[in-house]
């Protein structure tokens, strides 16, 4: 993984260590200060050795001078010594050598430039105050240096010697001296300065390294190593500091795991997954790379709860989480986990819970449909859990990046909506969003908060429809149905809200105010109809399966005084065929005060006859499609009549439902079918309605209400 550069390694980027160029800085300057004492006081040793050697020579020059004179003065023969003063004036550094009697009287010069001739008198004060003084007296100008020696032998003085040297050999020197000693001061201020930058960072890098450490920890990498010998406290330092970062790698993956982790199933939970959409929503617009996200919801899974409980729903949810990790790792792609590096590849797969039964998936698009069918098919197989086995199904829906939404927040809702397709579209299936269906939803969705404002403002209204006596056409009950007086769209029937209402979870709402307005009618209707008459209530299974809401409906019973044995409640096949204990319990509960059951929609839901059989109802709702004439099939009269014989060994009462030809009431009449119900008797009319029309009925017998 790339780290962000951090401070400190911009810092050595640009300008080099801190630390290390303030040590340097220090050391260089140390050195420097060394070198330069060292070199002055060398210099200083070396122009003094200089001018001693050439203050050494003059005094040679002088002393030879002297000793060759001195016999030759002495005799009175000074002319003889004109060829050794020549020979001392041609010295290169010689300017000028000559020699002045006591009365300052030329006797010798060696010089070609004569300052005046044999025996002439020369104004020298310099020989003179020498002469005078009887000592050696020297003086420096115009970068020669005179000196003036008097010539002494015991008491008698002979004359004066004087000698002029150039200086410039001397000062060249002395330059030489400096010139040499300023290079090598130079040299070895530039070695110095190199050993300390490389002293100072051989002493701060391991500091450096430490601090880079501490700066990539404080930003969030804890997975680094320390590398720090020195043999010294840094080094101990380091080694309690990595000490520090295995156990705050330690602490943060158990945090993490608390966080990140589903308990349950122990795969990435809501948080998890949130959090890597964003991350590779962000990451697939910069690559300009697709994915696609799965929404998955177990069928029915609140039923098998309810029927089995919560540990077998449990165990499920484990088993599925399983099963998504093999429909994935089958492919080839990599389960992503929460302690990899974070961030999906093109071969790897986030699968996490959201909670419930529902489960969601990140994938790369291409594996997308391979795994939905994997999903799919891997249902087949029964799950098995301690108490039970049991087949389920998962409806998928499936969203694409960036097809279908741009953001992490739309491609959930998107794929969210698409699994609602897959629902829609019969369950056990993977369905990819599409446009249309996300309007369709959005009506869904609006339909679920209108009507929960209905339920608020009691807008349900009770509609009934009667039943007749086959044989005699009179009425022998009703059947009470729910309309929905939408303030903008009017009278809505069933078909158009109760799905949502069911998988909204309201319809028991819905359900406790029809039941109480049944209620209160059949008190209503039980004072003018025949006593056989029966009002019938449908009951889904979510209200038998609502806590309290059989258990109010029993108290409502015996609170309004309404005879029970006149009421009749309608469960449709496939909830008749629900096992489930607490359905149970509630149905027997309404029949142990006498309320009659009647098994709705026979025909068309996948009934197991000996359940049936055991629920001993009272009443069998022939579905419509049964009738001969609606469903194609030639033996319709034959299978009509079946179920007629059966519900005869059954002893049960027989309803032929959507009666709305003459023809189809001949039909019935030729056979055992006791009641019908259907718009040829009458449809459904508003509850006063249906009161005024039933004391119109005084011989009871049927005519068509509306
Ligand atoms: P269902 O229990 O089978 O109710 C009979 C349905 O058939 C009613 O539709 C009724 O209007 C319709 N129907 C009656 N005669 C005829 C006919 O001759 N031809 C045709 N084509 N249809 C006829 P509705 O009122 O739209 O109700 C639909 C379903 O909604 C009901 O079917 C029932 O399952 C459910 N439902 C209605 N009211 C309630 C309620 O209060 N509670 C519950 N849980 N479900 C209800
Ligand atoms: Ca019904
Ligand atoms: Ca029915």
């Amino acid at each position: 993984m790339k780290v962000k550069p951090t401070k400190s390694e911009l810092k050595l980027s640009l300008l080099g260590y801190g630390l290390a160029r303030k040590l340097a800085a220090i050391f260089g300057v140390m050195i420097s200060v060394f070198v330069i004492a060292v070199i002055f006081f060398n210099v200083q040793t070396q122009v003094e050795l200089v001018r001693e050697r050439l203050d050494l020579r003059s005094q040679q020059l002088l002393r030879l001078g002297l000793e060759v004179s001195m016999p030759y003065l002495i005799e009175g023969r000074p002319g003889e010594l004109e060829a050794i003063f020549e020979e001392i004036s041609n010295q290169p550094d010689v300017e000028r050598f000559y020699l002045l009697d006591e009365y300052g009287t030329l006797l010798v010069d060696g010089s070609d430039v004569e300052i005046g001739g044999f025996l002439a008198e020369i104004d020298d004060p310099l020989a003179r105050q020498a002469f005078d003084q009887k000592e050696q007296i020297r003086i420096v100008a115009d970068n020669i240096e005179s000196i003036a020696h008097p010539i002494v032998l015991g008491h008698n003085t002979y004359g004066t010697m004087r000698l002029d040297v150039r200086l410039d050999t001397l000062r060249n020197e002395i330059r030489t001296v400096w010139v040499r000693n300023a290079i090598l001061g130079g040299v070895f201020i530039f070695l110095g300065m190199t050993i300390s930058i490389i002293l100072a960072r051989r002493l701060t890098e391991p500091l450096i390294h430490l601090t880079q450490v501490t700066e990539r920890a404080a930003a969030g990498d804890l997975n680094q190593t320390i590398d720090v010998q020195t043999n010294d406290e840094i080094e101990s330092l380091a080694h309690s500091f990595e000490t520090m970062l295995v156990t705050m790698r330690g602490s943060i993956q158990q945090i993490h795991r608390l966080a990140y982790i589903d308990k349950l199933t122990e795969i990435p939970n809501r948080a998890w997954f949130s959090d890597q959409l964003e991350r590779v929503t962000v990451a697939a617009a910069m690559r300009g790379e697709r994915f696609a996200i799965m929404f998955l919801d177990v069928d029915n899974f609140k039923t098998i709860n309810d029927r089995h409980g919560h540990h077998v729903g449990d165990a499920l949810l484990v088993a599925l989480s399983k099963r998504l990790t093999h429909c994935v790792t089958d492919l080839g792609l990599e389960a992503a986990t929460i302690d990899q590096p974070r961030g999906l590849t093109q071969t790897s797969a986030l699968i996490a819970r959201l909670g419930g039964d529902e489960f969601t998936l990140i994938l790369p698009e291409r594996y997308a449909e391979r795994v939905a069918i994997g999903i799919v098919n891997s249902m087949k197989v029964p799950v098995d859990t301690k108490q039970v086995s049991i087949t389920v199904t998962t409806s998928i829906g499936v969203g694409v990046f960036p097809v279908h939404a741009r953001s992490a927040n739309d491609l959930l809702k998107v794929a969210d909506a698409a699994m609602y397709q897959a629902k829609q579209a019969g369950q056990n299936c993977y369905q990819y969003y599409d446009e249309k269906l996300h309007e369709e939803l959005l009506s869904v969705s609006q339909i679920q908060n209108e009507l929960r404002t209905a339920i608020e403002e009691e807008q349900f209204v009770l509609y009934l429809q009667p039943q007749f006596d086959v044989k005699t056409g009179d009425v022998s009950g009703a059947e009470a149905l729910v309309r929905w007086n939408h303030p903008e769209k009017g009278l809505l029937t069933p078909d158009v809200f109760l799905p949502v209402a069911a998988s909204s979870g309201l319809l028991p709402f819905i359900g406790r105010e029809i039941t109480r307005l049944a209620i209160s009618i059949a008190k209503d209707i039980q004072a003018i109809a025949h006593k056989d008459f029966v009002l019938a209530i449908n009951l889904s299974v979510e209200e038998l399966l609502e806590p309290d809401f059989v258990s109010d409906l029993v108290d409502l019973i015996h609170q309004t005084g309404v005879d029970p044995s006149g009421l009749e409640i309608e469960i449709t096949e496939n909830t008749a065929m629900f096992d489930n204990d607490a359905a149970v319990f509630n149905i027997d509960l309404l029949r142990s005060i006498g309320v009659r059951l009647a098994i709705d929609d026979f025909g068309v839901g996948f009934s197991n006859l000996a359940r049936l059989k055991n629920l001993a109802f009272d009443t069998l709702k022939i579905d419509k499609s049964l009738l001969p004439g609606m469903n194609g099939r030639s033996d319709a009269k034959k299978l009509f009549n079946t179920i007629l014989e059966l519900s005869r060994v059954v002893d049960a009462n027989v309803v032929a439902e959507g009666i709305e030809t003459q023809e189809q009431l001949a039909f019935l009449r030729t056979t055992h079918c006791q009641n019908f119900q259907g718009y040829l008797g009458g449809r459904p009319v508003t509850a006063g309605d249906f009161i005024v029309w039933l004391n119109r009925q005084s011989n009871c017998s049927f005519t068509n209400v509306v």
